[in-house]
């Protein structure tokens, strides 16, 4: 009897969906960046009991046509790189093809979807298997409704902390998406209650507001930068309005949320002595680069990316927002001195 053998696809989906779906917030995620890849113009979230016991996630894109459903749901099937070379080339916010089939391995996932053409399918997939698949109505877009996270991984569900906690996680997520997003209206239902809704206008101020609320978001100066690589541009607010911690700065690198923190300190360093000693900041940084010079496939959830030329970079937003910063108070400082 052979001492080694390959793991079932069940086992090896559920070891590989603990990479990607760590938590509720994880499943949001995922389904709304699909979403987004999926050109959606409106994205609408709700939650049960902050996710444990249902996630869904409405939207209006592109669809998925019949042919392609069961395919969705295998381990590393994605419609968005077919070569090496695409890999080094990532336009959209996924690429690895693990979101669904992770998800699925943990959960109870119904999947309803029709693209402009065709008719609808819906199937229903209970820890990673198929139970049925078949047709629908044919509203154009994709509906996944994500019931009884890790019913299968009780050792996971162990680690899901207090409704509050896991709200809390999905609710930055989904801000930092529609920041991203300003062209996209997003709603998010928590037990039937609107938490979070965006205007979807394409306005950048507008989303901010609709986020950390209008007077914040009219006190916010806008800036923009570039040098031969990089192109800068967002708001971000004067040194009297902060926050205790650093997670009201939000980076986005071609229309995806990250999380870097050499940029996060240039961002800080922008303002030079002018924020006290343990405040930060409110911003929102877009950035845009050749694709060749992210690297965003060094971790499956693709929040940390490794950027060829960071220090560039890094520089050109600390003199930027300084630069910026400084021209705000030349305006007060020329009335005092007249
Ligand atoms: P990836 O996003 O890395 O391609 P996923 O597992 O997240 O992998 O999704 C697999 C495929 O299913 C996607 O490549 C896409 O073709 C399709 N898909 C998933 N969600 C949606 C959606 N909301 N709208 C349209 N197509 C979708
Ligand atoms: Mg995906």
């Amino acid at each position: 009897m052979p001492k080694i053998h390959q793991l079932s696809p069940t086992l090896s989906n559920q070891i590989a969906a603990g990479e990607v779906i760590e938590r509720p917030a994880s499943v949001v995620k995922e389904l709304v960046e699909n979403s987004i890849d999926a050109k959606s113009s409106q994205v609408d979230i709700n939650l049960k009991d902050a996710g444990v016991t249902m996630i869904q996630v409405l939207d209006n894109g592109m669809g998925i046509d019949e042919e392609d459903v069961p395919t969705a749901f295998l381990p590393h099937a994605t419609s968005k790189i077919l070569t090496v070379k695409d890999l080094f080339n990532v336009h959209s916010l996924g690429f690895r093809g693990e979101a669904l089939a992770s998800i699925a391995a943990v959960a109870d996932v119904t999947l309803e979807s029709a693209t402009e053409s065709g008719l609808g399918t819906i199937a229903h997939i209970v820890g990673g298997k198929m139970q049925n698949i078949e047709k629908a109505g044919s509203r154009k877009g994709t509906q996944i409704t994500v019931r009884d996270l890790f019913f299968n991984t009780p050792a996971r569900l162990k680690y899901v902390k207090s409704q509050a906690t896991e709200l809390g996680k999905i609710v930055d997520i989904v801000n930092r998406l529609a920041l991203a997003h300003p062209e996209i209206a997003f709603s998010l239902r928590h037990q039937d209650k609107m938490v979070l809704k965006t205007a979807g206008h394409g306005d950048l101020q507008q989303t901010l507001a609709g986020i950390y609320g209008v007077a914040t978001a009219k006190g916010m100066l806008s800036f923009q930068g570039e040098d031969d690589d990089f192109k800068i541009s967002g708001y971000f607010s004067l040194p009297d309005t902060t926050r205790a911690s650093r997670n009201y700065l939000s980076l986005m690198i071609n229309g995806r949320y990250i999380k870097n923190y050499q940029l996060t300190k240039a961002i800080i360093a922008g303002y030079g002595s002018k924020l006290m000693v343990g405040r930060y900041p409110i911003a929102v940084v877009n950035i845009e680069m050749a694709p060749l010079l992210v690297d965003v496939n060094v971790h499956p959830t693709k929040q940390e990316v490794r950027l060829s030329k960071e220090d560039q970079l890094a520089r050109l937003l600390t003199q930027t927002i300084k630069a910026r910063l400084s021209s705000e108070n030349l305006i007060p400082e020329a009335l005092h001195n007249l």
